[in-house]
């Protein structure tokens, strides 16, 4: 059977392949820094008790903007840091890994795609290279070289890099970026993961071709049911491409719920503020409605992650924000419909409820 033929995993869309559980990340900063700061332990609160889950063929976006925490978000989950707190589970099961065999096992499982595809391919490689030496870490040994030259034009095939052979002998140089990215695509899934991590996977690529990048990944979460952590800051794609959105703003989740109901009917007023300063939608497929890269620009400035506001901690921004606001963490309120969600006092307090 080759590689495109390959039947998703066992398990059934819907499933949980990857969750965290109050995932928490600090940076220490660094000594020749501190003299600026009052206290000797200082730490950038880079993220603060994130919970999500991902699920077996559905797409779930985190939005936010730059320095809110959602790269390193993916990075965790990838177990390329580790972890101040919390927990990673990996279909159900505690996992920490640094490195060797239990790393790559989970590797194996959890594939990350990173923003520039750029940077990402060795210059001084083929796709060939790139490619067979993905599969050769990830996938069992004791292939014969046809076997693996099959394997590889599948791999190309899989990402729409077609004929494979116009393809296979090229430098990255030699690509576009967006045929760089489907490479990238592919590595990943020579692994044969069951989730991807997908970092602003096309926030580096010409607008005209994004939208394709977008298309294809959604054809391969069908088609493999993987499960997808969309990485965006641009919260009109996060409505076009994934099944659900969260929204973040500095280091924690604010917001969360199905794609229509968290861009349609916005709940959060962060949320509402980030879409307010988004350009028009129809960018993605090329249009003339702005530049996605500026999506929240607009929308004030970012929280001191060494010193977090106290209580919520986009208070100091808030045009709602009471005094309940300023003194106290708001947790997970229901709003309509089930299983949409805004941590913010407006929906938790009769103040709030009036305002
Ligand atoms: Fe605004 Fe208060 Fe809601 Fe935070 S909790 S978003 S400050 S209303």
């Amino acid at each position: 059977m080759t590689l495109s033929e390959t039947q998703p995993a066992t398990g059934t869309a819907g499933d949980v392949v990857l969750e965290a559980r109050d995932l928490t990340k600090h940076f220490p900063v660094r000594r020749h820094l501190r003299a600026a700061f009052s206290g000797p332990r200082l730490a950038v609160h880079a993220v603060d008790d994130v919970t999500l889950t991902l699920r077996r063929g559905r797409v779930t976006a985190l939005v936010g903007e730059s320095g809110s925490g959602k790269s390193t978000v993916a990075r965790l989950l990838a177990q390329l840091y580790p972890r101040t707190g919390g927990d990673i589970l990996l279909h159900g099961g505690s996992t920490t890994v640094r490195r060797g065999r239990r790393f790559r096992a989970y590797s194996g499982q959890v594939q990350m795609i990173f923003q520039d595809p750029f940077a990402s391919l060795n210059p001084v490689h083929t796709v060939r290279y790139h490619l067979t030496r993905a599969l050769k870490i990830h996938q069992r040994a004791g292939r014969s070289s046809a076997e693996l030259e099959e394997a590889l034009r599948d791999l190309l095939r899989r990402v729409q890099l077609t004929p494979p052979e116009r393809y296979v002998d090229k430098f990255p140089h030699e690509l576009s970026g967006g045929q760089r990215q489907r490479v990238a695509i592919a590595r990943a899934l020579a692994a044969d993961p069951e989730a991807l991590l997908a970092d602003e996977p096309v926030s580096m690529l010409d607008v005209s071709i994004r939208l394709g990048v977008l298309n294809l990944l959604r054809d391969l979460k069908e088609r493999m049911h993987l499960a997808i952590l969309y990485i965006t800051h641009d919260i009109a794609s996060a409505r076009y491409f994934a099944d659900d959105t969260q929204v973040m703003y500095a280091g924690r989740i604010v917001e969360g719920g199905d794609s229509e109901s968290v861009t349609q009917n916005p709940a959060h007023p962060y949320t509402r503020l980030l879409i307010a300063s988004a350009p028009d939608p129809d960018r993605i497929e090329g249009g003339e409605g702005g530049d996605p890269d500026r999506a929240g620009e607009d929308a004030g400035e970012p929280a001191n992650l060494i010193h977090p506001p106290s209580g919520c901690r986009f208070h100091p921004r808030c045009p709602h924000a009471m005094d309940i606001c300023r003194a106290e963490l708001p947790p997970r309120f229901d709003v309509s419909p089930p299983g949409h969600w805004a941590a913010c006092w407006l929906y938790g307090t009769e103040e709030g409820v009036r305002a």
